[in-house]
């Protein structure tokens, strides 16, 4: 089954919702970073995260980036995507490896640690738009719902969930992001508060088989649920050699000769798909007579 994100309303517009399945783009990311079980939950929820902020951008060319530094041998997780739920991202340390918690589940939290989440939305001005908070878990869905209400004043509720299979493989993976709009009336925010408490965690839903319609369903379906669109989600990379060329001649003149009088050649590697870009003397010698034309 393809990916894809539902984007929904309740009561009367009161409450944004938001149900992912992102699956396959979990498993993809895992593959090319050949990420351990925790690791490989760590950056799927981070991904699911990023998958349904992002559709929320207004733009096209609006980006989204999500940051977390932690002190836990994860070391961090970088993640970005875009209106069209195209995401890449990656884990400093995606090998990291750690017992299981006492009641049987990935230890995200103490493969996070402590540390910050930043939140930067290039949504085309000047200065990107960045809001950071401290950790409260480091399990990421409560660490973004913080964020929504610290930086945003945007009541949200964040379930995120990622299953790894015996074979290590992504069996399932997926999430939620609810929302109060301003204006929401008492009686329905302790009436979804209660739901909250009821419903089942998500990675329960993931494993009992549920689509989004159906996490939706579970969560808002007495309070006039109604989905308004459907959005497929891709782990996609859009590196391109004309984009490291453009990155290496930012080096400035001084960095790039530096670069050709020592190594004499340059070999950078994508951080979100591996791809590895080589250049030889004579090309960068090319760029840099771009550096000094700047
Ligand atoms: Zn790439």
């Amino acid at each position: 089954m393809e990916d894809y994100i539902l984007r929904a309303t309740a009561a009367n517009g009161s409450i944004r919702a938001f149900a992912a399945i992102s699956s396959n783009t979990v498993e993809k990311a895992r593959q090319i970073h050949n990420t351990s079980p925790v690791a490989s939950a760590a950056l799927g929820r981070m991904l699911t995260a990023a998958a349904i902020m992002g559709i929320m951008l207004k733009s096209e060319k609006d980006r989204l980036t999500l940051q977390i530094t932690g002190d836990g041998p994860l070391k961090g997780i970088l993640v970005t995507s875009d209106r069209f739920a195209n995401v890449k991202g990656y884990a400093v340390n995606p090998y990291t490896e750690l017992p299981l918690r006492p009641d049987g589940k990935l230890d995200v939290g103490g493969a996070v640690g402590n540390g910050s989440l930043r939140v930067i939305k290039d949504i085309g001005l000047k200065e990107p738009y960045s809001g950071s908070i401290e950790l409260i878990s480091g399990e990421i869905a409560d660490d973004i719902t913080y964020y929504y209400a610290a930086s945003e004043q945007i009541p949200s509720s964040v379930g995120l969930g990622v299953l790894v299979d015996t074979d290590l493989s992504i069996k399932h993976a997926g999430g939620f992001i609810i929302q109060l709009m301003p204006g929401a009336d008492d009686e329905l925010v302790e009436k979804l508060e209660k739901k909250l408490l009821t419903i089942p965690y998500i990675t329960d839903m993931l494993d009992s088989g549920y689509n989004a319609e159906k996490i939706l369903q579970a969560i808002l379906g007495d309070m006039g649920l109604e989905i308004l669109d459907r959005v497929p989600v891709a782990y996609k990379c859009d590196c391109s050699r004309a984009r490291v060329e453009q990155a290496l001649i930012s080096l400035g003149k001084k960095e790039l000769s530096q670069i050709i009088d020592e190594d004499k050649k340059a070999e950078l590697t994508c951080h979100f798909c591996n791809k590895v870009y080589n250049f030889d003397e004579s090309e960068l010698k090319k760029l840099l007579v771009e550096a000094c034309s700047r």
